[in-house]
């Protein structure tokens, strides 16, 4: 049995290196670390599985929420055009799936990628074969440099290796916006507006994109991405590890 140790990152990090190289991430459990011996099949281990947030109850038809009533369509789909045909996230950002994510960016922990890919790919299914090529939510150069690396970025490569489809560099985030996470929704839509642009306009064009992000929260970076892609491409459809579930009863607490 192991043991716990909590506070001990500075001395955890090299080993945590080194263990890496002697047991590679890929046959181990993405939320645990256990190991397993069906990673490609299902990359976490069966008592992981049974905590997961799954998105597989009724969920927007469009933009993947999940909804607690029979609707199809959720309120903010029904109000709001999307320039996106459709979004695709296996999991919920809650529980041990948010707390994964947010290690996977805030400690580096780019080795999970490779697990998030399999689920994402796994999702999607026969959709697949309905894209041409991959593209991804971009960082400004500064911000890219501040973490060393683009989540979605990497999730693309990833899911490219697994597809065959091909990862086009086709947007450039022009400036960082406030901290979204501050914002209401109407906030958030006016506070990135034509932060996007177009690179690569003829290798995008009259394309069928998968557009990469690692949560989708509100749907307005993907929509602002997929306005922009929309002007040259035939269809845009958007994927992510997990869907944020808005929460529009919750202020009161
Ligand atoms: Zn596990
Ligand atoms: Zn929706």
């Amino acid at each position: 049995m192991r043991t716990k140790r909590k506070n001990k990152t500075n001395n955890t990090n090299w080993l945590e290196n080194f263990l890496r190289l002697i047991f590679p991430p890929d046959i181990k459990c993405i939320f645990c670390g256990k190991d397993i011996n069906h990673f490609y099949e299902r990359p976490f281990c069966d008592s992981c599985g049974k905590t997961l947030s799954f998105n597989v109850g009724n969920r927007c038809r469009i933009c993947d929420e999940p909804i607690e009533n029979e609707a199809l369509v959720c309120d903010n789909c029904q109000k709001r055009k999307h320039y996106f045909k459709h979004a695709y996230c296996p999991f919920v950002y809650v529980d041990k799936v948010r707390q994964n994510l947010l290690s996977y960016k805030s400690d580096n922990r780019r080795y999970l990628a490779l697990g998030y890919a399999l689920l994402i790919v796994k999702y999607i299914g026969e959709d697949i074969k309905n894209f041409d090529l991959i593209t991804y939510v971009p960082m400004t150069k500064t911000r890219e440099k501040e973490r060393s690396f683009n989540q979605s970025k990497l999730l693309a490569e990833e899911i490219s290796k697994l597809t065959d489809l091909p990862v086009v560099e086709s947007l450039k985030k022009n400036y960082d916006t406030k901290a979204q996470k501050e914002l209401n929704y109407n906030e958030r839509l006016k506070n990135i507006q034509n932060i996007f642009s177009v690179i690569n306009k003829k290798e995008i064009k009259d394309k069928n994109i998968l557009l990469i992000d690692d949560i989708i929260t509100t749907c307005a970076t993907v929509n602002a991405c997929a306005k922009e892609l929309s002007k040259y491409a035939n269809s845009i459809s958007a994927c992510a590890m997990a869907r944020n579930k808005l929460h529009k009863k919750a202020e009161n607490k």
